[in-house]
């Protein structure tokens, strides 16, 4: 069971790679938190991290090709954040070749561009950690957060042109990958417009019905 999880900013890829994993206990391999786990010793890529620059592949590649050492991938895993480019997906191919492994399926959870923007730029934060959106889960009281009382912000990379640029970066880099894992046959379309219990339902629908042949 080895999968690799796509979908835009906004799409809920967070919540359902937390749900995959769980209920399937496979190990999530998720890039952001690798990236941060290595900032505290790789002076380099924090560099990028804080720029808001793209990580090169070498880095990126590297770091997933050291993490594929370790045992636990063997109960099966799920890629989020990974791959982001053809040159990273052609790498991926490689390594997995050489360790005898494959990838199952490719989840690309679909969602429309305005649902997406709407979706963002509801979000409001508190920093006590808990997070809220206007249109989905709002707080009791308007701009104010329900645990604690304070002020809610909306985060820079939540405000509408940010959301609308990293809707754009991510559609450009991401469209050759699902061409690529269209050809070969891996790629199932999600439909991400929904709430995030019937979006895990059609993904565990497909996991099961390919492990229970
Ligand atoms: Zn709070």
């Amino acid at each position: 069971m080895n999968y690799i999880l796509l979908g835009p900013p906004g799409a809920g890829k967070g919540t359902q790679a937390k749900k995959i994993v769980e209920y399937f206990a496979i190990v999530h391999l998720s890039t952001g938190d690798m990236f941060r786990e290595a900032k505290k010793s790789n002076e380099a890529l924090s560099k990028f991290l804080s720029s808001g620059q793209l990580v090169p592949d070498e880095i990126v590649i590297n770091m997933i090709k050291e993490r594929l050492e370790k045992d636990d991938i063997k109960k099966g895993f799920l890629f989020d954040g990974f791959p982001r480019t053809i040159k990273q997906t052609e790498e991926l191919e490689i390594i997995l070749k050489s360790k005898n492994l494959k990838i199952d399926a490719v989840f690309l959870i679909n969602i429309y561009f305005e649902e997406v923007i709407k979706r963002i730029t509801g979000r409001r934060v508190c920093e006590c950690g808990t997070s809220y959106n206007i249109g989905m889960i709002p707080s009791k009281e308007d701009g104010k957060c329900d645990r604690c009382g304070r002020k809610l912000i909306q985060r820079n990379d939540d405000k509408e042109d940010v959301a609308k640029e990293r809707f754009t970066v991510y559609g450009k880099q991401t469209k050759p990958l699902i061409g690529y894992y269209k050809k070969i046959g891996l790629l199932v379309n999600i439909e991400g417009a929904k709430d995030e219990k019937d979006v895990f339902e059609q993904i565990k629908r497909h996991i099961k019905a390919k492990n229970d042949k």
